[in-house]
């Protein structure tokens, strides 16, 4: 069953942008533990898709054994959670998912234990890409420190770096999301994005907390920048 409450979060993006992840896609999931939006990835780039999963999903705040925290779907008990896909998809569907955090391993996806702000890290996964990716997902973050200014600048921090990043791996047309939080210096970002992808929107998903600031930067159709060398 689904290991995070983040899980429904990227279904409800899904929901609204349907062509964000997509049967056979590369994904990489930056700031993945414990594995909510990888487990939800490796269903969408799966031959099935994630249908059967946004269909009977609902988080309950279940937990069906101490050592695997799990989302059960209302109205199922532990034996009939809805099962996840369990061997990598035949279809060239790909997940990467990366975090500082150690991640309990997920049919399915590939996953890497490092800090995303390290050179070092940054080159292991896009080697770990093999090529180009289809979409980058950041739902990078920081515990909180309790004052916004500093959040929002760490958070519009990571947001930076998953984007050096994403510029390395994306194919064109490719999809970007990241999290972020509304702040006054974030112009310079949104600016930057709009003149890289043919479209930039804000959501807030149905999964996040009433209340709090978090969304996220939705960013479709990669368009690379023209390099001199290709002038
Ligand atoms: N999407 C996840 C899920 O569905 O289960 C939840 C992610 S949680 C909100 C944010 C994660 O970002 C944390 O696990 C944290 O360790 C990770 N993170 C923060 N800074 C990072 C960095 N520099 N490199 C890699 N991961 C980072």
């Amino acid at each position: 069953s689904l290991r995070s409450r983040a899980s429904f979060k990227l279904l409800d993006l899904l929901k609204t942008h349907p062509t964000l992840i997509k049967k056979g896609h590369k994904v990489l999931d930056l700031g993945a533990a414990p594995g909510g939006w990888t487990q939800v990835a490796v269903e969408a780039v799966s031959s099935r898709g994630v249908g059967p999963l946004a269909a009977g999903a609902r988080f309950v705040g279940a937990s069906i054994s101490p050592n695997s925290p799990a989302v059960l779907a209302e109205g199922l008990d532990s034996d009939t959670a809805i099962p996840l896909l369990v061997r990598r998809s035949d279809n060239g569907g790909r997940v990467i998912a990366v975090d500082l955090l150690p991640i309990d391993p997920i049919p399915g996806a590939t996953i890497l234990q490092g800090d995303m702000t390290h050179t070092a890290t940054q080159q292991k996964v896009i080697e770990l890409c093999g090529g180009k990716v289809d979409t980058v997902l950041s739902d990078m973050a920081h515990s909180f420190t309790g004052s916004r200014s500093a959040d929002v600048a760490r958070v519009l921090d990571l947001c930076e770096t998953a984007f050096s990043v994403a510029e390395r791996v994306l194919k064109p047309n490719g999809n970007f999301v990241c999290k972020f939080i509304r702040g006054e210096d974030d112009q310079d970002l949104q600016t930057l994005l709009e003149s890289r992808f043919t479209s930039v929107v804000f959501d807030k998903p149905l999964g996040s907390r009433t209340g709090s600031a978090e969304a996220y930067l939705i960013c479709l159709e990669y368009i690379p920048p023209i390099t001199a060398t290709e002038t």
